[in-house]
């Protein structure tokens, strides 16, 4: 399959002034050098815990939030991170995003034919009854009724809020969708109807998905590949399959050891990771997993381990001296 993504060295960097205003705004470094490829029509699952960066990361790929980007990022074969901010919203057709809290992405004053008609009079799709058109098959195709088109967001549950947030996401007929955390504020019953609405319409429509989130099962049960970040990094990245059923990196394997797994009838090692997620104001030296890691090493300390590819693995690349 083709690249339809290349990140290259993508840092992002926030300014936090300090306190009373003294001095020069420190530097925080929520992204710290990640490279990734997306595949056309695969999807990439992106997870770790809160403050590991991975929304960051997803929303500097299409410009939003008020940070230092650095890094090359590529797209359908175009650079995309050097062109100009014009150039760059032509190309928001191709690229979209869904987010996690439907409602605070979604406006309370505009019906659902309002919103729609303006992100397709926006993008210049469609107008009036042509427009009309366009919704209903958009209602249709994320499994709505047609007479919602006048309703208001409030009027709907969690669920056919993320639908609409996804009918806003494909009126432009996008190639690549960035999911945010599109079911973790719904009820698990509820989360599997919208996976699985994400899973068929990526095989209908060819689309190709970045999935963040930091519920692993869900991630699993939606990603061809995955990839954990930990304090701004991509510390592994493998097939779905291969990560779940063989993790490399110390800091997934503990992740995984929190997932209850049926098949061993409970009987799995949980790990207990050491203290607390540092912030990206403190990042450890070496290894930044160091002071948690349960295998560490004295030079893990120093040495900063670099992402690479294990030897006759398909692609699966881990960032740990263990393996160096
Ligand atoms: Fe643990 Fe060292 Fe590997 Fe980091 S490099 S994950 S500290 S063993």
């Amino acid at each position: 399959p083709r690249r339809l993504l290349s990140v290259n060295d993508l840092r992002v960097q926030f300014f936090q002034s300090q306190s009373g205003g003294f001095g020069k705004p420190l530097p925080i470094k929520v992204v710290n050098g990640v490279s990734f490829d997306v595949f056309e029509g695969e999807t990439l699952g992106l997870v770790g815990e809160s403050g590991c960066g991975k929304t960051t990361l997803g929303r500097a790929l299409i410009r939003l939030g008020h940070a230092a980007v650095s890094g090359r990022i590529m797209f359908d074969d175009r650079e995309i991170s050097s062109i100009s901010n014009r150039e760059f919203r032509t190309l928001r057709k191709e690229i979209q995003m869904i987010f996690q809290d439907p409602f605070g992405s979604l406006n309370p004053r505009l019906t659902v034919g309002q919103m729609l008609g303006e992100v397709l009079a926006v993008h210049n799709i469609a107008r009036k009854e042509s427009a009309r058109k366009r919704i209903e098959e958009l209602l249709d195709v994320v499994g709505l009724q047609r007479e919602y088109f006048n309703r208001y967001p409030h009027e709907f549950s969690g669920g056919q809020r993320q639908r609409l947030g996804i009918a806003r996401a494909l009126a432009v007929n996008p190639k690549f969708i960035i999911c945010d955390e599109p079911v973790s504020a719904l009820d698990v019953s509820i989360q599997s109807q919208i996976i699985n609405l994400l899973k068929d319409l990526q095989r209908e429509l060819g689309l190709t998905y970045l999935f963040i989130a930091h519920d692993l099962s869900v991630v699993e049960y939606i990603s061809d590949r995955v990839a954990v970040m930990y304090l701004g990094k991509i510390v592994e990245i493998a097939r779905s399959g291969e990560l779940y059923a063989n993790p490399k990196h110390p800091y997934t394997r503990a992740l995984l050891s929190a997932i209850p797994s049926p098949d061993l009838g409970g009987k799995k090692e949980r790990i207990i990771l050491k203290g607390d997620l540092p912030g990206p104001m403190h990042i450890p030296s070496g290894c930044s997993f160091h002071p948690r890691c349960p295998v560490a090493m004295p030079e893990c300390r120093q040495k900063e381990p670099l992402l690479k590819e294990l030897d006759n693995s398909d692609g699966h690349q881990v960032s740990c001296l263990l393996y160096e």
